[in-house]
């Protein structure tokens, strides 16, 4: 039987001082315990147990390169050398945002920040600055951060418990401004006729329309065919900001993002997590014409850690590792995510237990749920999520660390022994499930 009793002193002792236990609240969602590392390299991750996993937690998706890679760790080590943070310029920050701008298609300028939540609320208030216009179009299943101005609870598939509140938005938190969401239009994702109707009646009040552009936190779950095409057109015909939030598939779905790989350019982008390999960092970047609004004056973008010499140099050193050999990292990534995802598929006919893998790129979110396909946020929420989480527990057990939600990220690190290892992991587990 797997210990995690050092795990559970640990957690009982942080309980104390830290709130909640944890740094972050989603992670005590993890069962049986929230697990406490000791260390962690490549592909894998060691407990304060002796436990050893196969991680494709990975975070919750930044570490693209794996843990610890030697060359950004070396990278790292060098720049320590000469100052972490000057609150002063440096050439690492004109060296990254140059190369931004060069594999970003909708880069024409960039800014530094921390974290996912902070560029993406940078991003609205550039929207805003730029169209004099205050409401923002967001998506149901769709996560931005945690700042009042964006987050939303999703208390049901579809918008009926929203509509039984009085059409009101539903609130993440305790504790959230009702006045900011006022500001916030919920609609269904995937749909394009609400999305049609919404900013044709209600445009003259729309600053932006923010998006995953692939429902990534959610299912996995790609656009219908000419969706972001349509959202691309009817944002511009109406004078709306088109803001595509690629904090999840910036540099997952190849260097330039979903907005490359789909072709669909918007305004702006958020992206963050992937960008600095697990150095918090993110960045928004788009049009001259709405980032000049900093240089301007009329935006303030303000943060002491922006920039830093430690997150230019982790996300220089990434994009590098992620560019060599033309390509290769990502062709390798896909190809194990997809024999991956497949082999699950696989597994999860063998045992009878009806299920889905929706993958793109290095990407991918199993779910156990009786459908062909998943393509909106209603069908997702059909899933048996509490079954799902029983399965990330006894992969856990079985030495594979797995996010309990069910999306699952694939890094430079993993190899296709780690591959064969999770699989045969899987079919010990869902025979158990059956
Ligand atoms: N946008 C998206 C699409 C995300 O997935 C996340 C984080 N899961 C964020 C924004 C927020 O990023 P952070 O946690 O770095 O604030």
């Amino acid at each position: 039987m797997v210990s995690y009793e050092v795990s559970r002193k640990r957690w009982q002792e942080s309980s104390k001082y830290l709130a909640g236990g944890v740094a972050s609240s989603l992670r005590s969602s993890m069962k049986p315990l929230p697990i406490f590392v000791e260390s962690a390299a490549g592909s894998r991750v060691r407990d304060v147990d002796g436990n050893e996993y196969i991680d494709y937690l990975l975070a919750y998706g930044p570490l693209i390169l794996g843990h610890a890679h030697p060359v950004l760790t070396e990278k790292l080590h060098q720049a320590m050398q000469r100052g972490f943070t000057y609150g002063l310029q440096h050439d690492g920050e004109i060296e990254l945002a140059r190369k931004l701008t060069e594999i970003l298609p909708c880069a024409e300028q960039v800014a530094f920040s921390g974290s996912g939540t902070e560029a993406v609320m940078l991003a609205l208030r550039l929207s805003r600055a730029f169209t004099g216009k205050k409401k923002v179009v967001r998506f149901h299943g769709h996560f931005h951060g945690w700042s009042d101005s964006i987050f939303t609870a999703f208390p049901s598939g579809d918008l009926s418990a929203a509509a039984a509140a009085g059409g009101g938005v539903p609130p993440g938190t305790a504790g959230q401004s009702e006045l900011a969401l006022e500001d916030i239009i919920l609609l269904p994702w995937n749909d394009e006729a609400v999305l049609e109707e919404t900013l044709r009646t209600r445009g003259g009040e729309i600053a932006a329309v923010i998006t995953e552009p692939v429902m990534c936190n959610n299912g996995c779950i790609v656009p219908k065919r000419g969706y972001l095409e349509r959202m691309r057109e009817l944002t511009r015909e109406n004078g709306v900001v088109l803001i595509f939030d690629e904090v999840i598939t910036g540099f997952r779905l190849g260097l330039g993002g979903a907005q490359e790989r789909f072709g669909v350019i918007p305004d702006l982008m958020t992206m963050g997590k992937a960008m600095a390999g697990g150095i918090a960092m993110s960045a928004v970047a788009g049009k001259q014409e709405i980032m000049g609004l900093i240089a301007e004056g009329k935006v303030n973008h303000l943060g002491t850690l922006n920039g830093n010499r430690i997150a230019t140099t982790a996300a220089l050193a990434t994009i590098g590792e992620l560019e060599a050999g033309g390509g290769e990292a990502f062709a390798r990534m896909e190809r194990l995510a997809s024999s991956l995802a497949q082999g699950l598929r696989e597994l999860l006919a063998k045992h009878g237990i009806p299920g889905l893998v929706n993958r793109i790129g290095p990407v991918f979110h199993m779910m156990l749920i009786n459908r062909p396909e998943v393509t909106t946020f209603r069908e997702f929420s059909e899933r048996d999520a509490a079954k799902y989480a029983l399965f990330a527990e006894r992969m856990l057990a079985e030495g594979v660390l797995v996010r309990p939600s069910g999306l699952w990220y694939v890094s430079t690190a993993h190899t296709d022994a780690d591959a064969d290892e999770t699989l045969a992991a899987a079919d010990r587990v869902l025979a158990s499930l059956k």
